[in-house]
């Protein structure tokens, strides 16, 4: 079986999604991409995350064809081949409907540097354009926004998370849910107060070397 840790990390990781509440059934997918050989471990498109199995996921080459397993891909597998194509550097990228993140994407909002963790994205969250799910549209609309954040919110409809492995991935999801739900609740009671521009970028250039 190919990139077999990689797909166990797809199966360990769609749980982790469900059980921290970033989605529910088989909402959102992940990836991981195998740069020595050039191959991707995708998520199966509508398998509820607690029945995945590693046979379930699915491995394609770049051009997204199956090379190995027995499952439809995602749907969204056309965004997930065109970030890895877009940026170098990436090596996971996860789709979820959080519901925080979600809710600013279906009022059309960006997500602003209302604390400083939003640096886990860059010095904001932005908004791409609506396109039905799993199609090329989503796909350019998402290459387009997200331009070299870590993150984008998609219209009506959630969120993607980019990052070069599947643990740092994940974290940026989590971070950016956290500081999109901490933005709805200062909007429902007053006006937030932005964190300066001069100052997010302090943040984010400390964050290119946080932690160990
Ligand atoms: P898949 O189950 O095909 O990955 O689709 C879920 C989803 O979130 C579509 O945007
Ligand atoms: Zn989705």
């Amino acid at each position: 079986m190919l990139m077999l840790q990689q797909r166990q990390q797809i199966v360990d990781y769609g749980l982790k999604m469900i059980r921290s509440g970033l989605t529910t059934g088989s909402g959102g997918n992940l990836s991981i991409l195998s740069a020595e050989d050039n191959l991707i471990a995708i998520s199966p498109s509508g398998i509820d995350y607690h029945d995945v199995t590693v046979a379930d996921v699915v491995v394609v080459d770049l051009s997204g064809k199956t090379v190995d397993g027995e499952r439809k891909p995602s749907s969204e597998l056309g965004f997930h081949l065109a970030l890895y194509a877009a940026r170098a550097e990436i090596g996971a990228v996860v789709h979820t409907h959080s519901v925080y993140a979600t809710t600013l994407a279906c009022l059309h909002w960006e997500l602003p540097a209302v604390h400083y963790l939003v640096a886990f994205s860059g010095d904001k969250v932005p908004l791409a354009p609506y396109a039905t799910f799993g199609t090329p549209e989503l796909a350019d609309n998402i290459i387009k926004s997200i331009g070299s954040y870590n993150a984008v919110l998609l219209a009506n409809h959630g969120l993607v998370a980019v990052a070069t492995d599947m643990k740092n991935c994940f974290n940026v999801a989590e971070e950016i849910e956290l500081v999109s739900r901490i933005y709805y609740q200062t909007k429902t009671v007053g006006q937030p107060v932005l964190v300066e521009d001069v100052e997010m970028q302090r943040v984010v250039d400390k964050f290119s070397h946080y932690g160990q």
